[in-house]
């Protein structure tokens, strides 16, 4: 018999949002438009020294996220994206059986891949019925095997942002000897006042670790590279269970650039969110329940319809992302993408 972990059978798969030629993609969360030029030209330049191993220490990356966020870089770590991140979180901090992972759901799909890869318990607490964290029930579901908490806000696939003032009863209530994983992958979408933001926790907190990414409004999902920041010690050992090499040249080359001109990249998500707000009023307006998305998608909690309303939408080769017996997320994209979302959703019979 091959030597392979019997319970890798038992992995849910992560579902990628579906690529369909000639069709409009809302299905991943990602922005249409490329990259910007200054980032094309980096990765460019870089693509033209691939036979040399990348800077395995990410240094000049991680000097520059130091000083945007006003951190020491002993307290960044940067991964292969922040999937790759949230991996290596529950590797650094859980043993085996009987450590427990706990997050919200339904929250991001790679919570529970990664939980299972590292050999942890999954333990979930359901959403409130606005489709928000219920943190006050987290914070109870609390054990003595509790090591790492996600919270994802906004929140993928739903869209509410946690709220500052809770968030903090909830990292007061854990305590210090459980690790919270702040996950802010739709940061720069959030418009909500109230809404929690990581960085000026940071200092407070030490068992508070925030996670970003390039891959939304810097628009550079393809190439792989996310950051965590947090205690050093924390990011110290992020940095030990990271795979060699894994952020290539090419991915840190982007991101450089992409943080040198980062106010004209991310002066986009204003268009987003202005759209953001047009669909989810003209869905609501046409019946469709939507909760309040602080991100660029906003979810249609169809339940068991969920499936269904996919297949019309990609009828009329708009992709959107079902999940099944649940509801569907779709992204916000261009005005005329977003048209063409809004001319499906209100020829479907709620
Ligand atoms: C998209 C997303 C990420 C980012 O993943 P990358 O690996 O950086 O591309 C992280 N968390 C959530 C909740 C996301 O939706």
């Amino acid at each position: 018999m091959t030597p392979i972990r019997p319970d890798l059978d038992t992995l849910p798969a992560y579902v990628p949002g579906r690529t369909v030629p000639g069709a409009i993609k809302l299905a991943s969360n990602e922005v249409t438009e490329p990259p910007a030029p200054p980032v094309l030209e980096a990765i460019a330049r870089a693509a033209a020294g691939a036979n040399r191993y990348p800077d395995l220490g990410v240094v000049e990356l991680t000097d520059r996220l130091a000083a945007a966020y006003d951190l020491g870089p002993e307290r960044i770590a940067v991964g292969c994206g922040s999937v790759t991140i949230c991996q290596q979180l529950v590797q650094a901090t859980c043993l085996g059986p009987g450590d427990e992972v706990l997050f919200a759901w339904r929250s991001f799909e790679a919570y529970p891949i990664v939980t299972q890869i590292g050999a942890a318990a999954v333990r979930t607490v359901g959403l409130t019925a606005d489709f928000r964290h219920d943190l006050d029930a987290m914070a109870a579901a609390v054990t003595e095997r509790t090591r790492l908490v996600f919270v994802c806000s906004p929140n993928n696939p739903t869209g509410p942002a946690v709220h500052r003032d809770e968030f903090v009863r909830f990292l007061t209530a854990v305590g210090p000897d459980v690790l919270v994983a702040l996950d802010e992958a739709y940061a720069e979408y959030v418009t909500d006042p109230d809404a929690v933001s990581g960085r000026p926790l940071l200092d407070e907190y030490p068992n508070l670790v925030v996670l970003r990414t390039f891959s939304k409004a810097y628009r550079m999902a393809g190439l792989r590279v996310g950051y965590a920041l947090g205690s050093a010690e924390v990011t110290t050992a992020l940095r030990k269970v990271c795979p060699p090499f894994s952020i290539s040249a090419v991915a840190q080359a982007g991101a450089i650039a992409a943080l040198e001109h980062s106010a004209e990249i991310l002066a986009g998500c204003a268009d987003v969110v202005r759209e953001r707000d047009r669909v989810a009023a003209a869905l609501r307006d046409n019946g469709f329940v939507v909760p309040d998305s602080q991100a660029n998608f906003v979810w249609l909690p169809l339940g068991e319809r969920a499936a269904e309303f996919a297949a019309h939408c990609a009828e009329q080769k708009v992709i959107v992302r079902p999940f099944v017996s649940d509801g569907v997320r779709v992204t916000v994209s261009t005005p005329q993408e977003n048209d063409a979302l809004l001319d499906v959703a209100t020829a479907f019979a709620l």
